[in-house]
């Protein structure tokens, strides 16, 4: 399979190739150039599937030409050794629970598909050099990437996090594992930490001598593997008798995880709509009402996975609808949810259905709960566990949560990072320490 870019300047590329850049030549994203269908029978019997069963069938659509099957089956099988279980919340609303990872996000299936098909190509390629992930993190994305990468012979991990602004438990999840990932603890805040890296991948001195790459959700490697969960979502709302008329609701920041859906239903999964639910960050929001799509700066709010004031993956859903506004419009719709609206929602569910959601699914839950027709049912994503947002959680609902045993393993380890000032000098000092 070829992988052309959205801003069509840039030549087509192989899957190695985009997943080793990450970006085109032009500044665009990677699409693949045909969308496989399943056939048929595929979505008769899937709901006597296992997730893995589902996932290597969507893998061999998307990935079958690019990798040998044996290889396929052990990066599918490496990557989901844990379950995404549909829990039902109200009588039409099922939570498909994406947090069951190794860092209770729903990144880790896309960090630890990329990481193992980066070791495929290191492997078979001709250059023998390591490959440098660099990645920018305010907490979640920086977790799931140390973690999938753990390990990973051929590939060493540097983690860019702002001194003071992430939480405890995640700063554990990636300051902790040493092996094949550093920490670097940057004295300045998140976009001087993306800065940092955005000059590294402009230094055409540096890019020449290492090989660098970067893990964020324009990655073809990180997107489309996040489409298994809507599969398997699928075919256990099969079994519940709930996907007649299914709507599935995704609380979207950069657009990764509603992206990888999308391409799901190009794929012929009956899905009748989608609803992105975004917190106060409402860019896509005001787009769905007015077409025009304009960018501007995040701003905080409890659910902050989702500050997101430019969703890098937009460039691709509208390319999925031939920038076609009215057509993008009869799929998608959008909700925002304030941050007032976050707290009420996590009390209102907690104490009407038992069923106590995270920040990010609140945002999510508010957007479908008064919105649905007669007949349809909701596949929710509920993106984190409340843990990680425990205080938000508890103020809001006056309940203690309990950290589950995964969580607090890591607060067990010792912290070792880097220290780093917020200059590219600096940074670059230690980049050329590398080989
Ligand atoms: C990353 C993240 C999101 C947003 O996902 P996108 O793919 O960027 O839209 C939502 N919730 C949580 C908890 C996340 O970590």
């Amino acid at each position: 399979m070829q992988y052309y870019s959205t801003n069509g300047q840039a030549p087509r590329a192989s899957l190695e190739k985009a997943v080793i850049r990450g970006l085109a030549e032009d500044r665009g994203l990677y699409m693949p150039e045909r969308i496989p269908v399943l056939p048929q029978e595929f979505y008769d019997n899937i709901q006597t599937m296992t997730f893995h069963e589902i996932a290597v069938t969507v893998a061999q659509a998307l990935f079958g030409e690019d990798i040998p099957d044996e290889e396929l089956r052990r990066i599918v099988g490496e990557t989901l050794s844990f379950d995404c279980p549909v829990v039902p919340v109200t009588r039409s609303i099922a939570a498909l629970e994406l947090f069951h990872g190794p860092t209770l996000a729903f990144k880790d299936v896309g960090a630890r598909f990329m990481a193992r098909l980066l070791r495929h190509f290191t492997r078979s390629s001709a250059d023998p050099r390591t490959i440098h992930v660099l990645v920018a993190t305010s907490g979640d994305t920086g977790s799931a990437v140390a973690n999938g990468f753990l390990g990973v012979e051929g590939v060493r991990v540097h983690v860019l996090y702002p001194k003071g602004k992430v939480s405890p438990i995640q700063e554990c999840q990636f300051t902790t594992l040493g092996r094949n990932i550093t920490a670097l603890e940057v004295d300045g805040n998140f976009d001087d930490c993306q800065a940092l890296v955005k000059s590294a991948f402009m230094d055409a001195e540096l890019t020449q001598r290492l090989r660098l790459t970067s893990a964020n959700s324009i990655n073809v490697a990180r997107l489309l593997p996040q489409s298994f969960y809507y599969f398997h979502g699928y075919a256990q709302m099969k079994r519940l008798g709930l996907a007649g008329q299914l709507v599935v609701c995704v609380p979207s920041g950069n657009f990764g995880n509603i992206c990888a859906a999308l391409f799901a239903k190009r794929m012929g999964l009956p899905v009748k709509r989608f609803v992105a639910a975004n917190n106060a960050n409402e860019v896509f929001f005001d787009y769905l009402q007015t077409g025009r799509y304009e960018p501007r700066p995040g701003i905080p709010t409890l659910a902050n996975a989702m500050d997101v004031g430019d969703p890098s993956n937009a460039a691709r859903i509208f390319e999925l609808y031939g920038h076609d506004w009215e057509a993008l419009k009869s799929d998608i719709s959008g909700a925002v949810c304030s941050d007032g609206q976050i707290r009420q929602t996590l009390r209102f569910c907690r104490e009407q259905y038992g069923y106590q959601l995270d920040p990010h699914g609140a945002c999510g839950f508010h957007a479908i709960y008064h919105n649905l027709d007669p007949g349809e049912s909701v596949l929710l994503c509920e993106t984190a566990h409340p843990a990680k947002f425990k205080d938000t959680v508890e103020a809001a609902t006056g309940t203690q949560i309990e950290i589950p045993a995964r969580l607090a393993a890591f607060m067990q380890g010792t912290k070792q990072s880097v220290p780093m000032g917020r200059t590219y000098s600096e940074f670059k000092e230690y980049l050329s320490g590398l080989q």
